[in-house]
């Protein structure tokens, strides 16, 4: 017997248990039809008119207007990294890049292949605890376009502006931040996530790319790869990933059943200053970034006495609290609500790491 646990994974993370639910009620039949949407063609009509909707709802969710196309790939934000250069570079050399951390990082590493990235500004020298402002950006004119990651889901750090780069295309690898608040879409060249955060399964990437921009990948990119072959063939040049696209559709519901993105910024919100506030109140716990760049949805802390993480993380687990410990390149602890993370989850960490304080630190 096993009932959910609190799961503060950062990827594969936390789905909401209705979305599970109703993907488990219509599992061997979904339709009526007597088989899974897994056993079906991709262009089967209603498998077609599915996912159609799901576009349409993702959508109306975000805002996203007519002159961008939504591409449902494959291969994650990893293998984005080296498609922007491919479809995007056209007849330009390089690209800025703004570094925040270590997805940025990679992001501005996969570049090499194809062209030069710029590093227009980087937060590595004060320890990666605030981000660039706006005036420290330095964008070189002719530059294809300004690669940067509004949420470092490793580190914590979020931007709390969206850079204004004129009329060079902004690109944001929004893998841990999409969905948790309204954007305006319109001041983005192309946004990219992998699904494993806050859209969905592991197996599906998103990339919501302006029309205009389309049209300039290299020979060598893949069909699979080419945005602007997707985008002509509603992203079934080949075969999609059937079911991620199908959950990715619940999820979309379930968020518009929640009220939309202004109420998941709402609950987001409340989550995360709970949690931050129970950080500063601590004396064992702590975060060091500058508080108007802390993520919403990645919330890194460390212990003062490190000697006590294992037993941390083995009683959080004790107590249902899964998935704490932080990633394996920089320790500590991180707690990523996303989404679907409800906020008991949060007041039973918060309720935990007090217990836990006292009982070790008093
Ligand atoms: C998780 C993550 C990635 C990597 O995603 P993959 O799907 O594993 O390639 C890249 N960027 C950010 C911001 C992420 O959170």
């Amino acid at each position: 017997m096993s009932t959910r646990q609190f799961n503060f994974c950062a990827g594969p993370a936390a789905l909401p248990t209705a979305v599970l639910e109703r993907a488990q009620a219509e599992l061997l039949d979904w339709q009526g039809r007597g088989l899974s949407v897994m056993e079906i063609s991709h262009r089967h009509p209603a498998y077609m008119a599915m996912v159609q909707e799901a576009e349409s709802k993702l959508r109306q969710l975000m805002g996203i207007p007519d002159n961008y196309k939504v591409l449902f790939m494959q291969g994650g934000a990893t293998a984005q990294f080296a498609l922007l250069p491919m479809n995007l570079l056209g007849t330009k050399t390089h690209a800025d890049y703004i570094d925040t951390g270590i997805w940025s990082a990679k992001a501005i590493a996969a570049m090499a292949p194809y062209g030069a990235a710029s590093e227009i500004a980087s937060s590595a020298s004060g320890g990666y605890l605030n981000v660039p402002s706006q005036g420290q950006l330095k964008f070189n004119k002719d530059a294809a376009y300004v690669h940067y990651c509004p949420n470092e889901t490793i580190g914590g750090l979020a931007f709390d502006y969206v850079p204004n780069t004129g009329a060079v295309p902004l690109i944001a690898d929004m893998s841990s931040t999409i969905l948790s608040e309204p954007i305006d879409v319109t001041q983005f060249g192309v946004i990219y996530a992998g699904a494993q955060k806050n859209i969905g399964p592991a197996g599906l990437t998103l990339v919501i790319v302006r029309e205009d921009l389309l049209g300039s990948a290299s020979k060598t990119t893949p069909n699979p790869f080419n945005y602007a072959l997707q985008a002509a063939n509603d992203s079934m040049l080949n075969t999609p990933p059937t079911y991620g696209w199908y959950l990715a559709g619940l999820v979309f519901d379930w968020l518009l059943q929640q009220g939309g993105l202004g109420v998941m910024a709402e609950k987001n919100a409340v989550k995360a200053n709970r949690l931050y506030q129970a950080i500063d109140e601590s004396r064992l716990y702590s975060n060091n970034i500058v508080i108007a760049n802390r993520s919403k949805m990645n919330v890194t802390f460390i212990l003062e006495d490190e000697a006590l993480n294992a037993e941390f993380l083995q009683q959080a687990q004790a107590n249902g609290l899964l998935n704490l410990k932080g990633h394996r390149s920089v320790g500590g602890m991180r707690a990523s609500i996303y989404n679907a993370v409800p906020e008991a989850a949060v007041f039973a960490l918060v309720a935990f790491m007090k217990d836990f304080e006292t009982r070790h630190w008093a």
